[in-house]
């Protein structure tokens, strides 16, 4: 039974069919692990603690900058100098005292390890492709669902890798490692809310997951084109070569 406070502060979502009280106990019984606490996992973890997620676990290893401000809309010119996961604690909190959160260094990839294996949904929100590599091989390991996003300049994408089902594609399939170039926001710049429009369907794709509704942006990539808000579908397909989910004894080395 959802308590009175509980059953007020989540009214709105409360009443949409596929939620109700039961998917509301599901998502206060749910756990997290948002790796990344800038542009993206600005507004996924906020979405996420708004939505009464229980629990929350908080990975990144950098400091707020000034910058930053721009887009990562958790942080506050009082947090500036702040590591990334204090200050996103802190507007959590303020946000959804009854939100549990965890802060990991986002450094040790043992501890980060630990921590995947305890949550229901990984949420990619990291700027890197040695990060992106990790957290899936991770992914496909425990097959732990994992919802990436990226943005950057004017475009963004989204898409959900599904490792519980052996036909979902994975990062690996997507990219292959050796023509990974890397592009970063600050050598090419990113509009704030671009951002944010990436982080909020990451959000939604999380808690899609968690209540089992709906249908997942698996097997398909969304991009986006801010300049002309254009919304493009590709499919993902599994590549059979992949030398991560397609092999049986897999290259596990993260
Ligand atoms: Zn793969």
């Amino acid at each position: 039974m959802l308590s009175k406070e509980q059953l007020e502060r989540y009214s709105r979502q409360v009443v949409l069919p596929g939620i109700g009280e039961s998917g509301q106990r599901r998502l206060l019984e749910a756990k997290v692990l948002i790796v990344g606490l800038g542009g993206l996992g600005s507004p996924v973890a906020l979405y996420l603690a708004a939505a009464g997620v229980g629990q929350l676990v908080l990975a990144d290893f950098d400091r707020v900058n000034i910058p930053d401000l721009q887009r990562q809309i958790i942080h506050r010119m009082e947090t500036v100098g702040e590591l990334k996961v204090q200050s996103a604690l802190l507007a959590l909190k303020s946000l959804n005292p009854a939100v549990e959160v965890t802060l990991l260094s986002g450094q040790n990839l043992e501890e980060l390890e630990c921590a995947l294996k305890q949550v229901d949904v990984i949420v990619d929100c990291t700027d890197n492709f040695g990060a992106r590599f990790s957290l899936n091989r991770m992914s496909v390991y425990h097959k732990k669902p994992l919802v990436s996003g990226a943005a950057i300049r004017m475009d963004g994408q989204v898409t959900v890798f599904d490792p519980r089902d052996p036909k979902s594609p994975c990062y690996q399939c997507l990219y292959p490692e050796v023509f990974a170039v890397q592009d970063t926001c600050q050598m090419s710049g990113i509009l704030g809310s671009v951002a944010g429009i990436v982080g909020s369907i990451q959000a939604t794709e999380t808690l899609k997951l968690l209540l089992g509704i709906g249908q997942t942006l698996k097997g398909k990539l969304l991009l986006l084109n801010a300049l002309t808000m254009v919304f493009r579908e590709v499919s993902v397909i599994k590549d059979p070569l992949c030398p991560l989910c397609s092999c049986q004894e897999g290259f596990y080395n993260p």
